[in-house]
């Protein structure tokens, strides 16, 4: 039986293209095979690979001036990617907005004039930075922000003020909201939370910055080889990028970006509402930077933490557990969870509300 998983990564995919891959898998497209299968130069594969970017460009709307490449090593692999290919000046400004802001961060330092320009670290990650406030270096190659951080569960709703180009981690929220890709100078998302299984990472980038890189920067990390190669400059992830394009195929069926968002902006705000109005549940992150995938949440009692994951996972609602660095719960809604998912989660809270509080 199909749990309702809320893990924050890798997580749920949609039942129809888990099904859907199931039906390709011995027999994909009359090729006899499975795509993990088969050549990554065959005409079959050649095909999932254009149509997956072909799909991701109309979806995001992203300008044939941007490159769209489907890389490995995860978003922590960019950490280091991005300083080694934008970091033509050696400077580069960051806003610390969580654990993978901080790593982000960390990496670039190795490679050049890295400052933190902001941080939130004063209040445990519990907001974002008022953006009107912070302030840049000037000559710097770019400034990174983590668009949705997945462990506290902020978002930003507003950019950076600066001429630089921004560089932005949107691992956990890409195609979750409307996003105007013309804004960023680089954005990546490792797949795992909202397109794809692990394996595969996605970089959108603006043609104007690549070609620049560091003499250092290893071949396989260079966006303009990889953009040269339309991401086959050697083998790619074919099963990842496969499933990647049957969510995409399906994201258009719903509607595209902007329909989904709407069901996240629902989803999210039944669940913070039911938290805000209980009197055992508490959600600590300022709330107009609330993230609309990831929502933690306490009871205030260790105790009753762990009581309310075990019981959660006996009734079909798995993966719970909040990180560690946080504790007590975390429900992740990316695009793939159901609204039924929610509202079962929403039940059972009310119902150990009632027994527990
Ligand atoms: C999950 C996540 C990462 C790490 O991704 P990997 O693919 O495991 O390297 C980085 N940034 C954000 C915002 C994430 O949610």
């Amino acid at each position: 039986m199909r749990v309702y998983n809320f893990a924050a990564g890798p997580s749920t995919l949609p039942v129809e293209v888990l099904e859907e891959a199931q039906r390709d898998l011995l027999d994909f497209n009359h090729t006899g095979m499975s795509v993990t299968e088969m050549s990554h130069r065959s005409k079959a594969f050649m095909d999932v690979n254009a149509e997956a970017q072909s799909l991701l460009r109309e979806l995001m709307t992203i300008p044939d001036d941007y490159a769209v490449l489907f890389v490995q090593g995860g978003a922590s692999q960019q950490f280091a990617a991005v300083p080694l290919n934008l970091m033509v000046n050696g400077k580069a400004d960051y806003i610390l907005t969580g654990n993978f802001a901080t790593k982000a961060y960390e990496e670039a330092l190795k490679y050049g004039d890295a400052a933190v320009a902001a941080s939130s670290k004063d209040k445990n990650f519990t907001y974002i930075p008022d953006m009107k406030e912070v302030k840049f270096r000037d000559g710097i190659d770019y400034v990174h922000i983590t668009t949705n951080n997945t462990i506290f569960g902020t978002r930003y709703t507003s950019l950076p003020e600066t001429d630089a180009p921004i560089v932005a981690d949107m691992s956990s929220n890409i195609l979750s909201e409307v996003t105007d890709v013309t804004k960023f100078g680089l954005i990546y998302a490792g797949a795992q939370k909202n397109v794809a299984p692990a394996g595969v990472t996605i970089v959108i980038a603006k043609r104007s910055l690549l070609g620049k890189h560091k003499n250092i920067c290893p071949t396989m990390l260079r966006y303009d080889i990889q953009d040269k190669n339309d991401s086959l400059y050697n083998t790619p992830p074919c099963f990842p990028i496969y499933i990647a394009m049957l969510v995409l195929r399906r994201l258009k069926k719903l509607g595209g970006v902007k329909a989904m968002q709407e069901v996240n902006e629902y989803k999210a705000k039944l669940l913070y509402d039911f938290i805000d109005g209980s009197k055992l549940y508490k959600n600590y992150v300022e709330k107009k930077d609330r993230s609309l995938m990831n929502v933690p949440f306490v009871t205030g009692s260790e105790e009753l933490d762990a009581k309310f994951v075990k019981e959660a996972t006996a009734n079909g609602l798995v993966s719970l557990k909040g990180h560690r660095l946080v504790g007590g719960m975390r429900a992740s809604i990316y695009n793939a969870m159901p609204v039924e998912g929610v509202k079962a989660l929403i039940e059972f809270m009310k119902k150990f509300e009632r027994e527990n509080g």
